[in-house]
């Protein structure tokens, strides 16, 4: 049950070898070594977050204790953030104290080099998920879209290339602030000593017990 949980988050790699080079006009995403999915609980081999303020990044800080710093690095050109920082900000001071205890920073940030949509290293989250000017998030090869169909994007596909389509910006927005960033949150809350795998299952459940997009009303 945990595993058929788990399983239905994450984009699966139908191909591990094939090459994942995918020319998007100006971005490049390549395979990442490491990460056969696309959430990341912390574990012993991961570099730690950067947490230093860069060049042009915007910065808000949420309302109530803990004041959580949000920010935001800039982009390359035509690629944007689904939420913005201060509707980050927003939503942790929904969230119940303990929770927001447990969060040092987020970051919202642009990993070519990733394919993990958001992940934590513990104390600092970072949010990667970008769309284009269309409202398209690009697809790496190999990878499925099982998890943002069920929020309510759709995939399409130009030539070579998958997208996820949303088509409302509200569905893409419930998707990265109820799903992406409580999934990460969960991470902190979760009970310690579980396996690696373990731990993302009960990440998880944790945020579909939040909000389960197969539940809300219309
Ligand atoms: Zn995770």
């Amino acid at each position: 049950m945990w595993q058929s949980k788990v399983q239905t988050t994450r984009r699966r790699r139908r191909n591990q070898g094939a090459a994942l080079v995918l020319a998007l006009s100006s971005l490049l995403w390549y395979p990442h070594p490491t990460a056969f999915h696309r959430f990341h609980a912390p574990s012993d081999g991961d570099a730690p977050a950067i947490t230093f303020p860069t060049a042009g990044e915007q910065e808000v800080v949420s309302k109530r204790p803990p004041f959580v710093p949000v920010v935001s690095d800039p982009l390359p050109q035509g690629l944007y953030y689904a939420v913005t920082p201060r509707e980050v900000a927003a939503m942790l001071d929904t969230l119940p104290g303990p929770w927001r205890e447990t969060v040092g920073m987020v970051r919202l940030c642009y990993r070519p080099d990733g394919d993990v949509m958001a992940e934590t290293d513990g104390e600092d989250i970072e949010l990667h998920y970008v769309v284009n000017r269309g409202g398209r998030a690009p697809v790496a090869e190999g990878e499925t879209t099982d998890e943002e169909e069920r929020f309510g994007g759709h995939t399409v596909r130009r030539g070579r290339q998958e997208w996820v389509q949303w088509p409302d910006h509200g569905l893409l927005k419930a998707y990265v602030l109820k799903h992406l960033l409580i999934h990460e949150v969960g991470h902190h809350l979760a009970p310690t000593g579980l396996d690696e795998e373990a731990d993302e299952a009960w990440a998880e459940d944790f945020a579909f017990q939040y909000f389960d997009p197969d539940r809300r009303l219309r």
